[in-house]
């Protein structure tokens, strides 16, 4: 089969013949329809995990079951499918016997110790698989296993209550959907971006309001929530300027510099909470919202073969809002 492969730390992407995945138990081979291309993907191109290479990235897959290994028997062939970043758990820690194999540190995991989706094939556990509505196409599918998924999971783990108010920083692949997702759920909703040509665009998706700073949030109201999916977190601590009391923040990219946080968050009780896949619930329930047309994935679509230069777009922070692979 085709893939996108990484030949080493900082290595330019490659397309070229790969093996082809067979299933071992429990596994089944999925046909890659789409694969979304996550901020994560240049992380970890960069090294921010240590990775066996050369080796596939992808935690956004969505396609067609094809082969299913012994002992499947909840999936069949044809199941149009996705799956999420962690796969499976060791088992046997804590996390996992307590059900929560996402905070297990011995997991397995889509494109970190698994083969990724930038692929044409990829093998998945079919316990973490999840069905796909009908009406929810591919391309619509793929950013909600990682993307929609994050920012669903961050704000149900929020817990807004109604009459709060919720702001959005950093809106880009993450941030364009938390801010439907918030909308499709009924809270006032702001967006805080110095991107000055992304305003129009912000306020089709819903916004009801675009702000420049936190200073500026604060001025017009504040927020209970803050929805921080920037990758840089002086911009997250900008925005948390306009926190109002008892706010929460929740963190779901990865700064690469300190943060410094201010007193100011001491004295209103801000809680800062790190958040990225929940459990399927959230999966189930980002996917649903989704196939209801409530949330739309704004994506530019590339194939395969033209791979690097959604790379590179994604890289330079130019994509609006997320890249998706197809593979035919
Ligand atoms: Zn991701
Ligand atoms: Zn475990």
């Amino acid at each position: 089969m085709k893939a996108a492969v990484v030949p080493s730390v900082n290595g330019k992407w490659e397309v070229k013949q790969w093996e082809t995945p067979k299933p071992g138990p429990n596994q089944v081979v999925i046909k890659i329809h789409a694969s979304g291309l996550c901020y994560t993907d240049v992380h970890l191109t960069h090294g921010l995990i240590p990775l066996q290479f050369p080796h596939v990235l992808g935690h956004e897959p969505v396609g067609e079951i094809v082969e299913l290994g012994p002992g499947v028997t909840t999936r069949k062939v044809g199941d149009r499918v996705g799956v999420g970043w962690v796969q499976k758990g060791c088992g046997r820690c804590e996390w996992c016997l307590r059900g929560k194999k996402e905070l297990c540190q011995n997991n397995q995991s889509t494109g970190i110790n698994l083969q990724g989706s930038h692929a044409e094939y990829m093998l998945a556990f079919a316990d973490a698989t999840m069905l796909i509505p009908d009406t929810l196409s591919y391309e619509q599918a793929a950013p909600i296993f990682c993307a929609g998924y994050t920012v669903w999971s961050g704000l149900r783990l929020a817990d807004p209550k109604p009459h709060e108010r919720i702001a959005v920083v950093g809106i880009g692949g993450l941030g364009h959907l938390a801010l439907q997702y918030s909308k499709a759920s009924g809270f006032e909703t702001i967006a805080v971006t110095k991107s000055k040509d992304k305003e129009k665009m912000i306020r089709d998706l819903g916004a009801d309001e675009v702000v420049g700073s936190g200073e500026k949030l604060l001025s017009g109201g504040g927020a209970d929530v803050l929805l921080a999916t920037s990758n840089s977190w002086s911009a997250v601590v900008d925005a948390a300027k306009g926190m109002r009391p008892d706010g929460r923040i929740i963190l779901m990219g990865v700064g690469n510099e300190p943060l410094n946080y201010t007193p100011d968050l001491m004295f209103k009780r801000i809680r800062l909470i790190g958040s990225s896949q929940n459990g399927p619930e959230y999966l189930y329930e980002a996917l649903d919202i989704a196939a209801k047309g409530k949330v739309k994935v704004v994506a530019e679509t590339y194939k395969l073969d033209d791979i690097n230069r959604a790379y590179d777009r994604v890289a330079d922070g130019k994509v609006r809002f997320r890249a998706v692979i197809t593979m035919n």
